[in-house]
């Protein structure tokens, strides 16, 4: 039955079915131990076990997003108290991006906090793809929701990657965001797909989900057509002032546990650490790296919340004798 949920082997070369919540909870439920020994040998089969690809993340337009997403610092629902800016210029995003490129980052991620980009602004995003990636480094937007035809633009001028997260599952998808649907979400996904964009997608831990919620998230990225390339599994940053400043910590045994799970469901895709690591400790994040997480944000700014910063992380990669992949791709 187990074999059955994992397919023949576990270098992803099997041929894919469909996750099931059944078969996907097999999994999470294993022994802790053997859960690990499954993800991790599913993440060496697939990747360099002892590299993780670093991404730096610009907020190029920060606050006064029109959506309501509960958790969000930027939505203009919530006084989370952030001031909102307008979209930053060329220069001083390529003055950014140079600096992360310094710092050792091989992809450039940008975001604003829209609910889709306006005509008007599509030449200079067209503009910032282009200088971003002139510089030699991969590019990755987050703009909120996609017309087909603004993928196909965004596209034609060299962005390599589009995140758009489904953040959990279908059935509690409403009780995090009520100003669009999870369909508006997967229609989007859908867009960059077809414009040949690679597809970033993942979710948040901790907003008063049910474990299957969890699972249920990473059955529909796995059953995509195609799975996204890349999948950041976040956990909540409490942020004052947002709907979900009260919400529970999420159990750090249940969270690496989601993890695995990632690397088991999506052996070939990068499995991203990504916002809540200031509240982790090194050993939850190590044992993150061995069920199969292999990409982090570095900076010690996430947007507009905190993140570890480069001298805790250069630390911790030392520590555990972890090198910098040029890429986040499989083998
Ligand atoms: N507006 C765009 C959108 O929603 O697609 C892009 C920006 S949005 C801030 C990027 C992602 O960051 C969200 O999809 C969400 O998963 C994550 N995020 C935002 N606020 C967070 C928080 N307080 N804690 C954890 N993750 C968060
Ligand atoms: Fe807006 Fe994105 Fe924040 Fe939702 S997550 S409120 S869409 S910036």
């Amino acid at each position: 039955m187990l074999e059955a949920a994992l397919g023949e082997d576990l270098n992803g070369s099997s041929a894919r079915k469909a996750w099931t919540l059944q078969s996907a909870r097999l999994l999470y439920d294993l022994p802790f131990n053997d859960l690990l020994f499954k993800s991790h040998s599913a993440h060496r089969a697939n990747f360099d076990p002892n590299s993780i690809q670093l991404s730096k993340l610009l907020n190029i337009k920060t606050g006064g997003c029109p959506e309501d997403c509960g958790y969000c610092s930027q939505s203009a629902h919530h006084a989370s108290g952030l001031k909102a800016s307008k979209l930053m210029g060329l220069e001083d995003v390529m003055i950014e991006a140079r600096k992360a490129k310094e710092g050792g980052a091989s992809r450039y991620c940008m975001g604003a906090a829209w609910r889709s980009p306006k005509p008007r602004d599509e030449a200079a995003i067209v503009a910032m793809v282009q200088g971003v990636k002139s510089l030699g480094l991969e590019t990755c937007m987050t703009l909120g929701m996609l017309s087909a035809q603004q993928a196909g633009t965004f596209a034609a001028a060299g962005l390599d990657y589009y995140n758009h997260n489904i953040d959990t599952s279908q059935r509690f998808y409403p009780e995090v965001t009520s100003t669009r649907s999870f369909d508006d979400r997967l229609k989007t996904l859908q867009h960059v797909r077809d414009a040949g964009i690679k597809v970033c997608s993942g979710g948040i831990l901790g907003l008063g989900e049910a474990v299957d919620d969890r699972i249920d998230m990473l059955v529909t990225l796995a059953n995509l057509p195609v799975p996204p390339e890349s999948v950041p599994i976040n956990m909540l940053i409490q942020v004052p002032g947002t709907r979900l400043a009260e919400a529970s910590p999420v159990d750090p045994i249940t969270f690496i546990r989601i993890i695995a799970l990632a690397r088991l469901m999506m052996p070939q895709s990068s499995v991203r650490l990504t916002a809540g690591r200031t509240a982790m400790s090194d050993e939850m994040q190590a044992l993150c790296f061995f069920a199969g997480a292999n990409s982090i944000f570095i900076g010690d700014t996430l947007l507009t919340a905190p993140n570890p910063g480069d001298d805790r992380d250069t630390d911790l990669l030392q520590r555990l004798g972890l090198s910098t992949a040029e890429t986040g791709n499989a083998r």
